[in-house]
């Protein structure tokens, strides 16, 4: 039996009482059927703080059976109802209750989202924000999910309906596990399917808080369950699972394929939102002082650990030393911390596996060649997996560092010549997630943009997310699109009906 946490020393600066109580009531349990359960094989795991290693609290390691039972109440919920049998505009009516609940808990939701993965307190603020927007947004949803009529015969009458899918199995990463959360759950519920949600092990407090708030806001039981555990076994349990009928993915590449071939047996379908290497391309013309800004916070932002993060920024040949002074600057001038420290603009990496894995990443880099213009090594902190932010120049597109996805505050900076050599080198790449452009030449942003292989390009921005606007990689980025009407598709199938008059 593990020791109880000693959650004042771990949670380190947590202004909102709510979060002490939070951690403090015991092990958090799994959510099965409205109910929160401990693990049937009694396992629990710890929830670490990556900005001091202490432990945070005990978490309920789910395992298979009780993926089973997590999905068999999905299932009735499905079947059953009231899910799927609901009035739209009552659906959006929980949607609307679970957002207002968010913003209601705001200072908790941020401090624990913060705790989970290191981020400072900002990020977490930003996340709730994040969180209520997604189920605003799709709390519109329900009622805005037409059937079509079809010219046919005069003694036909041809329509379609389009109906949820079914029991949804939901995989997440840890790097924004608030977010994560609410954009899958707020997919799934507005389309009236019922889930399955494994949260990552190393961020999963702030996801079941949010459990909490979907009992508070009355989402009938078996709806929504909640179970957090080890990839290898609860999410393969639920990806294997052959009576889930989707299962929506975030996370590496590498996972990604491991779910689709998972699928196989029982043809589940599969969203998937996975990995990226994006070009970020700075032209000569551009402003550089907004580039500069975007640049900074499209890989340093939540201590690069972004999926979009703009890890490969190739800048024109005629500004490149000026950029890359700015670009060190703009690391200089980060203060990496704890979550609550006074000024910490840059957290700790989310955990000790990550830490070594973008350490190691560095060191690919300085072995290859690359120089160091900055950082390239672990924070000054005794304790916390901290990261200097990291400046390389002269990279090669076909350095490590260059083609692997590092998810650490890692910037690759490569020279190109002309705008043939920035498309043809931004493009050199598996990953086709996101692509930025800073350019005052209006045209030549917009050819730029269509000539890259990328789900999402921002032209003289970065990294600017819009609910109405589908999100989704290219190539092995993945399948598939979250956010707007795109996502409805993903989450609903067509039924043809044929009536004879
Ligand atoms: P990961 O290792 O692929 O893990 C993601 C999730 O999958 C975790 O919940 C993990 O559980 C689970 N998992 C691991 N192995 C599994 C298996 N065999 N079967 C089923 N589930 C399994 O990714 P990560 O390192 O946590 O997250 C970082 C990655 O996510 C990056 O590649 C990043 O680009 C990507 N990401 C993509 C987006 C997007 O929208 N495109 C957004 C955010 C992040 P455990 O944690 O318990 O192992
Ligand atoms: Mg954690």
């Amino acid at each position: 039996m593990a020791a109880a946490p000693k959650v004042e020393i771990a949670a380190q600066g947590a202004k909102s009482p709510r979060t002490l109580e939070f951690l403090k009531s015991g092990p958090k349990n799994l959510l099965i059927n409205g109910k929160w359960v401990p693990a049937k094989s009694g396992k629990t795991f710890e929830s670490i703080n990556p900005a001091n290693e202490e432990v945070l609290a005990l978490v309920a390691e789910g395992g298979k059976e009780d993926i089973d039972e997590a999905v068999k109440a999905a299932r009735a919920a499905f079947e059953e109802g009231p899910w799927s049998k609901l009035r739209p505009h009552d659906r959006t009516k929980y949607l609307l209750k679970v957002a207002d609940l968010i913003e209601r808990n705001r200072e908790e939701l941020a401090e624990l989202s913060s705790l989970d993965n290191g981020a400072p307190i900002m990020g977490g603020q930003g996340l709730v924000t994040a969180a209520n927007e997604l189920f605003t947004y799709f709390a519109g949803w329900p009622t805005k999910i037409y059937g079509e009529t079809s010219p046919s015969a005069p003694d036909m009458f041809n329509y379609t309906l389009r109906e949820p899918i079914g029991v949804c199995g939901q995989i997440i990463p840890w790097n924004g596990p608030l977010m994560s959360a609410s954009n899958k759950l707020a997919h799934a519920l507005s389309t009236g399917n019922t889930v399955v949600l494994k949260p990552a092990e190393q961020a999963c407090l702030v996801v079941l808080r949010l459990g909490e708030l979907l009992m508070e806001a009355g989402i009938p039981e078996g709806v929504v369950n909640i179970v957090p555990g080890f990839g290898p076994v609860a999410g393969a349990a639920l990806s294997n699972h052959p009576d889930v009928d989707k299962v929506a993915f975030t996370g590496s590449t590498t996972t990604g394929k491991e779910i689709l071939k998972a699928s196989v047996a029982t043809l589940k379908h599969v969203s998937l939102e996975l990995g990226g290497k994006s070009p970020h391309i700075i032209f000569a013309d551009s402003d550089l002082e907004g580039a500069l800004n975007y640049a900074a916070m499209g890989i340093f932002g939540n201590t690069g650990q972004a999926c979009i993060a703009g890890s490969r920024i190739f800048v024109q040949e005629k500004v490149h030393d000026q950029f890359v002074e700015g670009l060190v600057n703009k690391a200089k001038q980060h203060k990496l911390g704890a979550q609550f420290e006074a000024g910490t603009t840059m957290g700790p990496v989310v955990s000790k596996v990550q830490h070594q894995r973008v350490l190691g990443y560095i060191n690919a880099g300085k072995q290859e060649g690359a120089h160091t213009a900055i950082g390239g090594g672990p924070g000054p902190q005794p304790r916390g997996f901290f990261v200097q932010p990291t400046v390389f120049t002269g990279v090669r597109n076909d350095m490590k560092i260059a083609r692997e996805e590092i998810f650490g505050p890692v910037a690759a900076v490569l020279p190109f010549k002309d705008e043939n050599d920035a498309v043809f080198q931004g493009n050199d790449t598996t990953y086709g997630l996101a692509a930025g452009i800073w350019t005052r030449d209006i045209s030549r942003a917009h050819k730029v943009a269509r000539k890259l292989k990328a789900g999402m390009v921002w032209i003289n921005c970065y990294m600017v997310l819009d609910f109405a606007m589908p999100f989704g990689g290219y190539k092995q980025s993945g399948q598939g699109r979250e956010f707007s009407n795109h996502s409805i598709d993903m989450y609903t199938q067509v039924k043809s009906v044929f009536v004879k008059l």
